[in-house]
């Protein structure tokens, strides 16, 4: 490998890329109305990356610098034999920290093969604690199941467990002191994302947007809050309880307050596509890098020059976005 190629991954902006997130399947058993349509057409199998093809970019990516991974999806435990993924990332050198984002749909049977092939960090997506509004925004039925898979999570030792629930006018207001209560009786981390037009329906505006900061308002003024003040490279704007309680509430500001120039990461999407922007509208196909033969330094050489392309920042808000064809669950959030 060429001296260039051993420096660490630059973003013309002088970004750091550190970060990357994989997705290993386009599948899902929910139909969140934020992130998918009702009916969606599959990635065809042989177009998806194998564990052999993932863990070969890791080991070429790990070389560039790249020493964080987070799995995710669609859905990524409907892939068979996730635990063993994890084990082969793990076996990389170079890849510090591995992490993994569900559903948790189906963690109360997975969670202990994911334990023991190493896996530690989790984040479980939950956007509300009623039911019926569960059944609402995933379109399934199935908040019961989540939450045995969480409480299993808990009783595991995953830690941190960080919760994602997606901020929408009319279903996150009422319930952010629920989740606060929560996260200080298990010392949970809840990380009230903005929602972004990234959703299949074309539900996403001002109607149903919800700043982060209308959450944090709410919850300081009952359980006051402090800022975290160290707060890393991550995206998230974290609060501690100023009582001294366990537990941690965190904004990811993406639309009211974007973090764009100190975006570390990058994605590979399950069809083995490189997108340097969660908004990037056009993409680096290294599945066919992969396939047609090409050694490991010319793979690593588009990857840092696709990545040294990474875009300044989204237009979300501002004249000239433009949205990118695949919806969240094809990209891998
Ligand atoms: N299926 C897994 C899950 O839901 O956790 C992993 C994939 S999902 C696409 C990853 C994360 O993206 C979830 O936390 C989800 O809430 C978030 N997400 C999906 N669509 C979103 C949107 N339009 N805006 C903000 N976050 C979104
Ligand atoms: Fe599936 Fe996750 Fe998208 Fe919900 S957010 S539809 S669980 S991929």
């Amino acid at each position: 490998m060429n001296p260039e190629q051993t420096s660490q991954l630059r973003g013309a902006q002088g970004r750091h890329i550190t970060n990357l997130r994989v997705s290993v399947t386009d599948r899902c058993n929910f139909r969140c109305i934020y992130c998918m349509p009702e009916e969606m057409t599959w990635i065809p199998r042989g177009e998806i990356l194998t564990f052999e093809e993932i863990q070969r970019v890791l080991g070429i990516v790990s070389r560039l610098g790249i020493d964080k991974v987070r799995l995710t999806g669609g859905e990524p435990t409907l892939r068979s034999d996730l635990p063993d993924l994890i084990r082969m990332i793990h076996a990389v050198e170079g890849i510090r920290d591995v992490g993994l984002t569900t559903n948790g749909f189906r963690l109360s049977t997975l969670a202990r093969p994911l334990y023991d092939a190493g896996l530690r960090r989790l984040n479980i997506s939950l956007d509300t604690l009623q039911r019926h509004k569960f059944h609402q925004m995933a379109r399934r039925d199935a908040f019961e199941q989540v939450m045995e898979g969480l409480w299993e999570a808990g009783r595991l030792g995953f830690h941190p467990i960080k919760l994602n629930a997606v901020t929408m006018r009319g279903y996150t207001e009422d319930e952010a002191l629920d989740f606060a209560e929560l996260a200080r009786e298990r010392d949970f981390q809840i990380r009230f994302i903005e929602f972004m037009p990234l959703d299949a329906d074309g539900i996403w505006g001002p109607e149903s947007f919800v700043p982060g900061q209308d959450i944090v308002d709410r919850i300081n003024a009952v359980f006051p809050l402090e800022p975290v003040s160290d707060n890393g490279p991550e995206p998230t704007t974290r609060f501690r309880f100023r009582d001294g309680s366990q537990g941690e509430i965190g904004i990811i500001p993406s639309v009211s307050n974007p973090f764009c120039e100190s975006c570390n990461r990058v994605r590979i999407t399950a069809d083995g596509k490189l997108r340097t922007c969660l908004f990037a509208t056009t993409e680096t196909d290294l599945r066919d890098s992969l396939r047609n033969g090409c050694s490991d330094d010319e793979i690593a050489r588009r990857f840092a020059e696709a990545v040294y392309r990474k875009e300044p920042g989204h237009l979300i808000n501002q004249k000239g976005f433009v949205k990118p064809e695949r919806n969240m669950s094809r990209i891998g959030g």
